[in-house]
């Protein structure tokens, strides 16, 4: 059987094609995408089968990688699907890249074709012509460049590329939160799976309307959403980008919403987001990055629905979930839920040991969705697989009892002060019940005594201001001595990448001298 992942998309599209597939939303700033386009399953289908006859037509080697550097559009969703079709490999990159990023990433995965916006075709071709691409289209949000006009002249009929599961279909890299991003390689079989576990746990039905207003170059946009709606035969209404107002207006057409937390703060700021506007909704998920616990009870009390968090990584999509259905168990505030189905999490101490449940430690995941290594990076894969075969996570956390897991950070946030171990989240978690403080970040920065030393850096709620000495005195009364920042900064907004993820790095750069 063919285990392309595009062969398994496509058997889920509905028996009657003409039906609407993605609708592309009104957005009220009359931006690109206010011309409520409708594409039906067909136009998927045949879209799909022209542009992955294209890229047939360029007679490229088995392997190659077809990169793409555009803005969001259901076009750039469908070259992904015609990459999948054709059988090559699949590389999304950030549209806001500039010259030395895109260079790092040109010259690493050597894509044979690059697909950018006109408006950077000139400088955006010569970065690739010098890394050795051949071919460079173009694709902008109107529908217009060459990618689309070569694509029009071709077949519309295409059969799908014969892959084994273990071939690979995409290259994600990731985000660069702690380093160098890094390419995953992910297969058509690890797609697959983690995308028919999603499709079971969250019970995704074919009258679902997924509202998609997530970026398409990452894993929680370009797979997690659209591979669970496709999958499930669903609708999609498509943002091009996110505007709070209108995704909560298209609540009343809409069964789910998946969103990095920085979305549902910014529709809580919405005097629109009642419950009333939620009740055709049943899912609402969150993921990315962690979800304060009063974003959560907020949410709970603004639209009636409680959130659901989930855990996952571009090596390893997704990895754990808080439940779905009532049968399954509680959504549970602050944790990441247990294990997915078919996925093996397990929390080891420094020696290698399993820990208790409630004890910190590493996060290791093992199962059909885990990736097979690096790009290009045999040594950093061997070193981040145990000798039995688990993917260390890199992320820091405990499970309870009924294996639901928190996150308490990142080993390489972890902070080390006089010996004793900090975990950022469990002072962050201080720091937010404080008055007025709405956010955090704990990090370490050296120090000559302690070898680190703990400091934070905090955002106001609005109309508050914060006393970082009165702070570090109240919480000096509610846990140890060492884990009390030393300093603490307020700042109007913490430095977030695309997908919501505070940039620790940054803030340990910044305040790196502090002590030194
Ligand atoms: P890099 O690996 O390049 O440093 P990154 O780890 O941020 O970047 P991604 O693969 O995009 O790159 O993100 C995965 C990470 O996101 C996880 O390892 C975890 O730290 C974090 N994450 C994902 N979901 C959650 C969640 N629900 N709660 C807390 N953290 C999460
Ligand atoms: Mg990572």
């Amino acid at each position: 059987m063919n285990a392309n992942l595009f062969a398994a998309l496509q058997g889920a599209f509905p028996a009657d094609l003409d039906s609407c597939a993605i609708e592309c939303a009104e957005c009220s700033d009359g931006s690109a995408q206010g011309q409520e386009l409708h594409y039906s399953w067909r136009d998927l289908e045949r879209g799909t089968a022209m542009l992955a006859n294209l890229l047939l037509s360029l007679d490229l080697p088995a392997g190659s990688r077809i990169a793409a550097h555009t803005e969001k559009s259901v076009e750039a969703l469908m070259l992904y699907l015609a990459v999948l079709r054709a059988g090559y490999v699949y590389l999304p990159l950030n549209p806001a890249y500039q010259a030395a990023e895109l260079d790092y990433f040109l010259k690493d995965a050597e894509p044979a074709v690059l697909v950018c916006a006109g408006a950077q075709f000139s400088w955006v071709s010569k970065l690739a012509f010098l890394a050795g691409t051949t071919y460079v289209f173009t694709l902008n949000g109107d529908r217009s460049g060459s990618l689309l006009d070569r694509a029009s002249s071709m077949s519309d009929r295409h059969d799908v590329a014969e892959k084994s599961a273990g071939d690979l279909a995409a290259i994600l890299y990731t985000s660069g939160t702690t380093g160098l991003s890094k390419g995953a390689m992910l297969s058509h079989g690890n797609l697959l799976s983690n995308a028919r576990t999603l499709k079971d746990f969250w019970a995704w039905r074919s009258d679902d309307v997924l509202i998609h207003a997530l970026p398409i170059f990452h894993v929680h946009g370009l797979f997690v959403a659209s591979h669970g709606a496709i999958l499930a035969g669903a609708k999609m209404i498509w943002f091009a980008k996110f505007e709070p107002r209108d995704v909560i207006r298209r609540f009343a057409d809409a069964t789910v919403f998946m969103g990095v937390p920085t979305l549902y703060v910014r529709m809580l700021g919405e005097a629109a987001l009642t419950p009333a506007a939620c009740t055709r909704m049943r899912l609402f998920i969150s993921g990315s990055a962690p979800l304060l616990l009063d974003t959560f009870a907020d949410w709970q009390t603004r639209s009636g629905h409680i959130i659901l968090e989930r855990y996952g990584m571009s090596e390893t999509l997704m990895l754990s979930s808080n439940p779905c259905r009532a049968l399954d168990g509680e959504r549970v505030g602050g944790t990441v839920g247990p294990a997915l189905p078919g996925v093996e999490l397990r929390v080891q101490d420094e020696a290698g040991r399993l820990c208790a449940p409630g004890e910190i430690g590493a996060i290791e995941a093992r199962g059909p969705n885990v990736f097979s290594g690096y790009w290009r990076m045999p040594e950093k894969t061997q070193q981040e697989f145990t000798a039995d075969g688990w993917f260390k996570t890199g992320d820091v956390g405990k499970r309870d009892t009924n294996g639901y897991v928190t996150i308490v950070g990142r080993s390489k946030d972890l902070i080390i002060s006089g010996g004793f171990n900090v975990y950022p989240a469990e002072i962050e978690g201080f720091l937010n019940e404080l008055e007025g403080v709405a956010e955090s970040a704990v990090i370490g920065v050296p120090h000559a005594d302690f070898g680190e030393a703990v400091i934070a850096v905090l955002v106001a709620k609005p109309a508050h201001s914060l006393d970082g000495a009165a702070l570090i005195a109240t919480l000096k009364r509610q846990i140890a001595g060492f884990k009390v920042p030393k300093q603490i900064f307020v700042v109007g907004e913490l430095p977030r990448n695309a997908m919501g993820k505070v940039q620790k790095k940054l803030l340990r750069e910044q305040h790196g001298g502090l002590f030194a």
